[in-house]
């Protein structure tokens, strides 16, 4: 068979699709397999079963990375990488970060049964802890493999329970041997359900995001008076409640208001005494703003940071705020972008250039070696969540542009 002429077996695909989503499934037809859980564990076993059945050479580094590798022809260039994640979020869905892995799995199987042989090596990745929901931060293990993380800080990260990451490895029997270090990689591809309603909205099976929006995080304290409700007029109060009511609505309108490209969310919020019948006079709210445009994203913060700051005087509630964490919008590698484009559009599926609004592992690859991803239409725009859902047809597509990109990458001889 011609290369061009290969296809993924869509149907295998669902079947493993299906058999996964058994671990850690949930009546409500979602999953939940957190990191390191003794059903990520399951998960991970059924992973490895499968890499041996079609050959692969299986090593696990010292995060718990699974990686599958297929030998090339000139098997000392450096591989062509693709995978993503197996936990998932309490109560989440079947198809985010397991989609990446089992797509990319068939694509080995493809290659495998056709007897394809390419240049490079191919290799498979399934990334521990990319949610970050039981051990925060997210994208943990990816991040100590593009060395953008220390080992042994990862190691110390506990859960509600107090339980160290690093002992809950060892236990699940998944702290390998293998250093947890980047080694030289040619390409790395990730397939993920887009988690957003782009695509669906204009009716497109395949996006190409050309990179992950800049992510801004900040903390806001506000102190006001407490007292008894009942004798205490409203005027004169100082309510640290009202203030951050009128600061969350002013979030909420920032991206019209700076009429760019802009999403801002308040989405935590702790109150004080959190009593019915006392005026708050501690409330805490976190403020998360993303964008494509880095300074667009700074120059709503400092329009917001006046909003507050007349709130907070207006209301004689003193406000303290704390700029947590920035990281820079991110652009993947402006070819294998344009392949993804390419490629979709010649097997047939309309495809969009867009942008992700989520991390993913892809954002430490993109640090260390040229990066791209594949989004297929998430309905609705759900994920995270049980009724999270993908038609088979498009975890076909997607996969079939995955095999082809990979393809692609991995006969390039040259640097
Ligand atoms: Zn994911």
């Amino acid at each position: 068979m011609k290369r061009e002429e290969l296809r993924v077996n869509g149907a295998r695909l669902r079947e493993s699709l299906e058999t996964m989503a058994k671990i850690g499934g949930t009546p409500a037809g979602g999953v939940q397999r957190l990191a390191l859980t003794d059903l990520d564990k399951q998960g991970r076993d059924q992973l490895v079963q499968w890499f041996k059945e079609i050959e692969l050479d299986v090593t696990i580094d010292a995060m718990g990375n699974i990686f599958g590798r297929r030998a090339g022809k000139n098997d000392a260039l450096a591989p062509v990488m693709s995978g993503s994640h197996a936990d998932s979020q309490p109560k989440g869905g079947r198809f985010d970060g397991i989609l990446g892995i089992l797509g990319m799995l068939e694509v080995l199987r493809t290659l495998h049964e056709n007897n394809v042989e390419t240049e490079r090596p191919v290799v498979i990745v399934d990334w521990t802890n990319e949610e970050g929901s039981r051990f925060a931060p997210a994208m943990v293990a990816s991040g100590v493999w593009a060395g953008a993380l220390d080992l042994q800080w990862a190691y110390d990260r506990t859960d509600g329970a107090g339980k160290r990451q690093g002992d809950e490895l060892a236990r699940i029997g998944y702290k390998g041997s293998v250093p947890c270090k980047a080694t030289p990689v040619h390409a790395y591809y990730e397939y993920h359900i887009e988690q957003g309603p782009l695509l669906e909205r204009a009716g497109k099976r395949i996006g190409a995001p050309k990179g992950i929006l800049c992510l801004h995080w900040y903390d806001i304290y506000l102190e006001g008076e407490a007292n008894q409700v009942g004798p205490t007029p409203m005027a004169g109060r100082h309510d640290a409640l009202c203030a951050a009511a009128e600061m969350i609505l002013a979030v909420n309108d920032l991206p019209e208001k700076m009429g760019g490209n802009m999403v801002a969310t308040v989405g935590e919020i702790q109150n004080e005494p959190n009593s019915r019948n006392i005026i708050p006079d501690k409330v805490h709210f976190t403020v998360d703003i993303r964008s494509w445009d880095d300074d667009l994203a700074l120059r709503a913060w400092e329009d917001l940071q006046q909003s507050c700051q007349g709130i907070a005087e207006g209301r004689g509630c003193p406000m303290r705020i704390e700029e947590t964490w920035r990281v820079n919008h991110s652009p993947f590698d402006e070819r294998l972008v344009r392949g993804v484009l390419e490629r979709a559009e010649a097997l047939g599926y309309p495809a969009l250039h867009t942008v992700s609004g989520a991390g993913h592992d892809a954002s430490y690859m993109n640090q260390v070696c040229p990066t791209a991803m594949i989004f297929v239409p998430s309905k609705g725009g759900r994920s995270h969540v049980e009724v999270e859902e993908t038609t088979w047809e498009d975890c076909e597509a997607g996969a079939n542009v995955l095999l082809h990109c990979v393809l692609a990458s991995a006969d390039e001889v040259e640097a």
